[in-house]
């Protein structure tokens, strides 16, 4: 099948074309181009298996209003998911499509919320009904919904339908649904209740995988960090302060863990706040305004309650625990990297957890980088260049100028350099303050071989031919000797090469690691056994002390400077 890149030549009416064009919408994601002309040309039942963030809602969105026949008043289309927040997602969604299509009526329907007002809503009429399943079938039960004369069915998000426990539900709505309906189903994974749900209520419907099944987005990088189970929250603050523009989902275990994280984020003084099944209705909609409007830097949330949550931009998704089921992990990390957006996934892990990266690895088919949790320092310094940065980039207003005068005249004795320290302090302090004392949260190496002599016995010799192995590797591969790097950089060699799959953008997310800016790093040559990076002289020697003995792929860094 040739891969549509065009919107125009989809076959969709110039009303939805205008309004997606609005929408910013240049190019049909993987999933439309396979699944909208489908929809519009053919009629089974289709099985639709995508990775979240993939843009299935105008997948299956545009052709459904494409067909809508709005003239009839009857509901003619059902769309079931398994959030309050998704079903009215879906709705927002579906109604900025219809934009050009005069008299469309979708009306969402979900728990928590009254039921009259809904009922009255359907009374005046529906042509398409969004809803989570057990409120419809409330609404069915008091003939307030009518589902007899449907000719779409959808399914979106059936895993996490049944994951949430909607089985009985979905059971009794499928079976009421008519016969002559065509069904379509979408899900990022095909766990075995999904698959006995296509089976038993859809008429062989053809299954269709966009992307990998259930691999992460291609446009999310995994990280975990490392750290004793006591650090794990101190491990979450130095990522917040190494990244000040952070727009993210703290993922967590439990609606306990979620509020007891998030209460100690805002008291520590972050924009953070929580999100879980224990709030009312009001609560989570006050959060979830103040998260979208960017009030709040850090949701903390439950999996649960972040389903459907459609946020574009997050920098970060950060496992604050991993989830029970591999599968929620693929579910947490889809929420970054989003629509073409590049996106980072973290994991903060304790010793123990090391097993579950490795075989989450093996489902999503990417690997994990170990990153050091960030120092004092290198905060620090990423929150000074931030503050500069913001300061540099303030927009001056005119009403200033009145006040020069008295600024002048307060400030006249003291020296340009003193006032800079003095407003960056003012600032700064309280970074500064915190991260004096601030301990190394890394697993020291030292641990981790007294460890290894306790579990293997007589392992000296080993270890002696071990480096002598790589004493005499390394003088193989020396012919690569790099050749002159740029002013004011020095080499440093790093023991990682073509041999363990690095390439020049993962030593750049291994320099940000450190808090090494791009500007900072100059040439890099790769190597077999080792690669050569050039580093600002102002840096060398710290990216130096940070990458030795931390871990890369399984790999212990040990770096070193080569001195001109
Ligand atoms: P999914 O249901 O597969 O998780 P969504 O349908 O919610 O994904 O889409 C994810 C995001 O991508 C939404 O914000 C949506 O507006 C955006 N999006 C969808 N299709 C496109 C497109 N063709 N171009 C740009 N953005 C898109
Ligand atoms: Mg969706």
């Amino acid at each position: 099948m040739t891969m549509i890149s065009d919107f125009l030549e989809l076959g969709l009416s110039t009303e939805l074309l205008n309004a997606i064009a609005e929408l910013g919408f240049e190019k049909p994601t993987p999933v439309q181009s396979t699944i909208i002309p489908r929809l519009l040309v053919e009629d089974g039942d289709i099985v639709c298996l995508a990775q979240t963030g993939t843009g299935k809602t105008a997948a299956f969105g545009l052709p459904t209003l494409e067909y809508l026949d709005i003239n009839n008043t009857a509901t003619q289309v059902l769309i079931l998911c398994p959030t309050r927040e998704l079903c009215r997602q879906i709705c927002q969604d579906l109604t900025n499509y219809s934009k050009y299509l005069e008299g469309v009526k979708i009306v969402p329907v979900y728990g928590g919320a009254g039921i009259q007002g809904q009922i009255k809503e359907l009374g005046r009429g529906a042509h398409i009904i969004v809803a989570t399943p057990g409120r419809l079938l409330d609404l069915i039960k008091r003939d307030a919904a009518d589902i007899s004369g449907i000719r779409t069915l959808i399914l979106d998000e059936a895993d996490e339908m049944l994951n949430m426990g909607f089985k009985d539900e979905l059971d009794a709505i499928l079976s009421q649904a008519p016969e002559g309906r065509r069904s379509l189903l979408f899900s990022a994974t095909l766990p075995k209740e999904v698959e006995r749900i296509a089976m038993s209520y859809m008429k062989k419907p053809d299954i269709v995988t966009v992307g990998q099944r259930n691999a992460g987005s291609d446009n999310v990088e995994h990280f975990y960090y490392m750290v004793r189970e006591d650090d794990r929250y101190a491990a979450l603050k130095r990522i917040a302060d190494y990244n000040p523009d952070i727009y993210a989902i703290v993922f967590c275990k439990t609606r306990e863990e979620t509020q007891k994280v998030a209460d100690a984020l805002q008291k520590d003084g972050y924009d953070a706040d929580a999100l879980h099944g224990d709030l009312s209705q009001a609560q989570r909609d006050h959060v979830m305004g103040k998260f979208k409007r960017r009030a709040l830097h850090m949701l903390v949330a439950t999996d649960v309650a972040a389903r459907g949550i459609d946020v574009n931009d997050l920098t970060h998704v950060i496992n604050y625990n991993l989830p029970q089921e591999i599968e929620l992990y693929t579910h947490r990390s889809g929420r970054t990297g989003r629509a073409d957006k590049k996106g980072v996934s973290i994991a903060i892990i304790n010793q123990k957890e090391k097993g579950k990266i490795r075989r989450i690895e093996a489902v999503i088919k990417k690997e994990f980088t170990r990153l050091p949790v960030p120092g004092a320092r290198e905060i620090c310094e990423r929150q000074l260049s931030h503050l500069i940065n913001e300061i540099n980039n303030v927009e001056v207003r005119d009403d200033i100028y009145t006040f020069m005068p008295t600024i002048n005249e307060m400030w006249d004795s003291l020296p340009k350099e003193e006032l800079v320290k003095k407003i960056l302090s003012y600032e700064f302090n309280r970074f500064l303050d915190y991260y004096r004392k601030a301990k190394d949260l890394n697993i020291p190496e030292k641990e981790k071989k007294e460890k290894k002599a306790k579990d293997a016995s007589g392992n000296k010799k080993n270890s002696a031919t071990e480096s002598n192995e790589t004493a005499r590797k390394d003088k193989k591969a020396r012919d690569g000797n790099p050749g002159e790097c740029e002013k004011g950089f020095v080499w440093l060699r790093i023991n990682l090469g073509y041999k363990n799959k690095v390439i020049p953008r993962d030593i750049i997310s291994i320099m940000k690691a450190c808090g090494i800016g791009k500007k900072s790093v100059g040439k890099i040559e790769i190597f077999n056994e080792f690669l050569y990076v050039a580093l600002k002289d102002s840096v060398a020697g710290y990216a130096r002390s940070q990458l030795n003995g931390a871990s890369y792929d399984r790999r212990r860094l040990s770096a070193s400077i080569i001195e001109k």
